[in-house]
């Protein structure tokens, strides 16, 4: 049977994720190390496994309240206020969600129609252009530099911006630059909201993975911005939870019941075992988050060393898990320096251009790998990158 006018066209528009095609490659090859999936290489922390077990002991295996399980959302209402700075009411200003994923795909249904632009920095997650295409938006991409260590300026962003813009979408630390956007230039970008009206989707699932000290800053922290975001976190980065399938969406009454609207009929409720292990993850997991994180700390600082060393010239992002390398003078594009490092030493890393142009010359390297396999690969692309 002929499927291509049976599928929906929104649908068929979509490309097949490039990251996707290169780890079909990888696929079963025990071989290869992989510094290429963005994942924790931590499993759960031993107590918050603990809770979810106990928590089907006790027979909870039913659906939960739409919004999420109360105590859960309370637990993020002062996580949030903690962390952020910022009160939002546990009743009707927090949403829980199947991860970051389906809130990222609530919000951009919730506030788009047919038409409206969407502002994104690139390189950026690869589920963003989709998502605003599968959502009827317009998705403009907004180049960042390495030059600026990929951080978004408020004037590419005012370059950017025509009547039909109705979103900004932030992902600060970014996945796959580990980029920050320093707090001067968020205010910059905050007026710029204001003043055109946008509402803001902030990704920030990687806020806790900071380095050097510094403090993570959200955008819905700033003056008049709370009413204008919706603040997007979640369990899968920080908390080593990536299979649990948590996340939350933070936001003013009105956006949360509009993408209540979806949730509730996609989705029901996130599942219950996931809730409870996120509340165990909330109220007594911070010790072993900051473990995590001190160890991350260390893998990037080898890393961007190491790479520096070898003559791919990487900045030192503050945040997340990712290194994205420069690996425009080697003369080969992102794809053929990726496959060529595959073949010859059983390295993986995904090439740039799979987070869209902008990370075209660029390689990203995640390190939630052991030091052993860091040191490892660091040493094979250091004989590949001789032979070149
Ligand atoms: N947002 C960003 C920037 C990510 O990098 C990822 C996963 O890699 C997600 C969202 C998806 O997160 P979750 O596991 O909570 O769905």
């Amino acid at each position: 049977m002929d499927y291509s006018d049976k599928i929906s066209h929104q649908v068929a528009s979509i490309p097949r994720s490039g990251i996707r095609d290169f780890f079909e490659l990888v696929q079963g090859r025990d071989d290869v190390i992989s510094l290429g999936v963005g994942e924790p290489d931590f499993a759960t922390p031993w107590h918050i496994r603990e809770a979810a077990i106990y928590s089907l002991e006790k027979g909870h295996t039913s659906y939960t309240s739409n919004l999420g399980l109360p105590s859960l959302r309370k637990a993020i209402g002062k996580y949030v206020k903690d962390f952020f700075r910022i009160d939002y009411k546990a009743s009707s200003e927090v949403l829980v969600t199947v991860g970051v994923s389906e809130a990222i795909d609530l919000a951009l249904r919730a506030l788009l129609n047919p038409g409206d632009e969407v502002i994104f920095h690139s390189p950026c997650y690869v589920s963003y252009l989709p998502s605003i295409s599968l959502a009827y938006g317009v998705p403009v991409d907004v180049a960042t530099k390495k030059e600026d260590g990929f951080a978004l300026k408020a004037e590419m962003l005012e370059a950017a911006i025509t009547p039909k813009t109705r979103v900004l979408m932030l992902n600060f630390p970014t996945n796959p630059t580990g980029a920050v956007t320093p707090p001067e230039e968020l205010e910059k970008i905050a007026a710029l909201c204001i003043k055109h009206d946008l509402i803001v989707i902030s990704d920030e699932i990687y806020c806790e993975l900071r380095y050097d000290g510094a403090d993570h800053v959200s955008i819905a922290s700033l003056p008049g911005m709370k009413e204008r975001t919706i603040l997007l976190h979640g369990f899968s980065k920080a908390f080593a939870m990536t299979g649990f399938r948590l996340g939350y969406a933070c936001a003013p009454e009105p956006l949360i019941e509009a993408m209540m609207k979806i949730h509730q009929y996609a989705m029901l409720c996130a599942p219950i075992t996931s809730q409870a292990a996120a509340l165990e993850a909330l109220e007594n997991g911070e010790a072993a988050m900051l473990e995590m994180r001190e160890s991350y700390h260390q893998r990037r600082d080898f890393l961007v060393k190491r790479l520096n060393e070898i003559g791919l010239e990487c900045h030192s992002p503050g945040g997340a898990f990712y290194v994205f390398p420069d690996i425009s003078k080697t003369g080969l594009t992102s794809q053929e320096f990726a496959m060529r490092l595959l073949e010859a030493e059983d390295v993986a890393a995904v090439p740039g251009d799979a987070f869209g142009e902008a990370g075209e010359g660029f390689l990203r390297c995640c390190y939630a790998t052991s030091f052993e396999e860091l040191k490892t690969a660091m040493l094979r692309m250091e004989r590949f990158v001789q032979t070149l």
